[in-house]
């Protein structure tokens, strides 16, 4: 009798959920996400900045923590910058140490597994870049979840579009792991809106992540040297106009043409892997499956046949002109602007009336 009186006082309380509204009030009621974020010059990287654009639509008000690491003053400068200019991050944490001087995924990897262990995040979130694509999974492992990678959607909290087969088919993931959810993003899927950097009046609190726990062995790694290209051209996979060159070019000393160009137009260079391995261009310039994805205003290719592997890195640029000796070559079938003709008739022709960069 009592324990009826009991129940029945309980059920007067109780709001009844269906089982799929409960699973989404227990993974939703804690939600809060993690970024990892590269910085340079006292600034967040733009493609971690896409990566805030994403977490933000995980959820609308899911607080959002911005993980930086480094040492030297950029890195207080970047998280001043985070902190004051990005109204959807609600903190910054720091890990301010030699040990993250170097960009080795080992420690870094340990540092969001520590992060996690105090955080309890329900999502972490990176660019799917060399970076994100690096440290994300080692740190999934450490925390003995699956991370979904490559995400181009994001439908609701745990439920994610991302491609596959090269690009050639886009599959709908729903994760139903433990915490935390963790995912890299396609940068040029998520763009940074306009007003997305802006003075806001309260500024995110900056805190220090403490590392008096932190296991410093690194393995069997080792910091060796750094070297990247020392060019004023923009970065191949944020700029606006991208100037690609492939097999056709033929030589180095002709990919040199493809440079030229670029640097009239203010833009980036990008290459097939052909071109690459054929030894025209480093390797940090190729597009596609297995290089870089890019998505600019304008996409420009000379001397490239557009096989299947080159598309899945460029097919969400805005335009595509393809330039191309062969009319059945397969870049025509996604050109926007297609001219079948030979590159070192059309390059010079185009270097001699474009005018100057300003
Ligand atoms: C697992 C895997 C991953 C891969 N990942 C990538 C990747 O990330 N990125 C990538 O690019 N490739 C990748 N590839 C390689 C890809 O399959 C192609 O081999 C490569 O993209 C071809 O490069 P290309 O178009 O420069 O060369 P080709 O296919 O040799 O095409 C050269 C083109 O230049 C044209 N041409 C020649 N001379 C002239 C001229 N004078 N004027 C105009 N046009 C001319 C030709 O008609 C031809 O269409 C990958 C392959 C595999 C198997």
């Amino acid at each position: 009798m009592a324990t009826g009186m009991i129940l029945g006082a309980i059920r007067k309380r109780t709001v009844l959920v269906s089982a799929s509204q409960f699973l989404f009030l227990s993974t939703s009621r804690f939600a809060s996400t993690l970024v990892i974020a590269e910085h340079e010059g006292g600034v967040i990287k733009a493609p971690s900045v896409s990566a805030v654009v994403a977490a933000k639509s995980l959820g609308g008000d899911t607080p959002i923590s911005l993980l930086l690491a480094g040492s030297g003053p950029s890195l207080h400068e970047a998280a001043s910058h985070a902190a004051s200019c990005y109204p959807s991050i609600s903190k910054v944490l720091v890990a301010d140490s030699d040990k993250f001087k170097n960009p080795l995924a080992e420690p870094w990897a340990k540092l969001v597994h520590l992060v996690q262990q105090k955080g309890d995040y329900s999502h972490i979130v990176a660019a799917s870049n060399s970076f994100g694509k690096n440290v994300l999974p080692r740190a999934a492992a450490l925390l003995n979840v699956s991370p979904i990678t490559d995400v181009i959607g994001i439908s609701e909290s745990h439920t994610f579009v991302r491609p596959i087969y090269a690009g050639n088919a886009l599959c709908t993931v729903r994760y139903t792991g433990a915490n935390p959810c963790m995912l890299t993003i396609r940068s040029t899927s998520f763009p940074v809106p306009k007003n997305s950097v802006d003075s806001k009046s309260n500024e995110a609190p900056i805190s220090q992540v403490d590392l008096s726990t932190f296991d410093e062995d690194l393995g069997r790694s080792r910091y060796v040297s750094h070297t990247s290209q020392d060019t004023e051209r923009p970065d191949l996979g944020n700029a606006r106009i991208v100037i690609t060159g492939g097999r056709g070019l033929k030589s180095a000393e002709n990919f040199k043409m493809i440079e030229k160009l670029a640097n009239k137009l203010g833009a980036a260079v990008g290459a097939t892997r052909a071109a690459v391995d054929a030894g025209f261009v480093p390797n940090d310039l190729q597009v596609g499956q297995t290089g870089k994805i890019v998505a600019p205003e304008l996409y420009m290719a000379f001397g490239v046949s557009g096989a299947i592997q080159h598309l899945a890195g460029m097919i969400d640029s805005k335009v595509i002109v393809a330039v191309n000796k062969d009319e059945d070559a397969p870049i025509f079938q996604v050109a926007d602007y297609g001219l079948v003709g030979d590159l070192f008739e059309v390059i010079p022709e185009l270097l001699e009336k474009l005018p100057e960069k300003k």
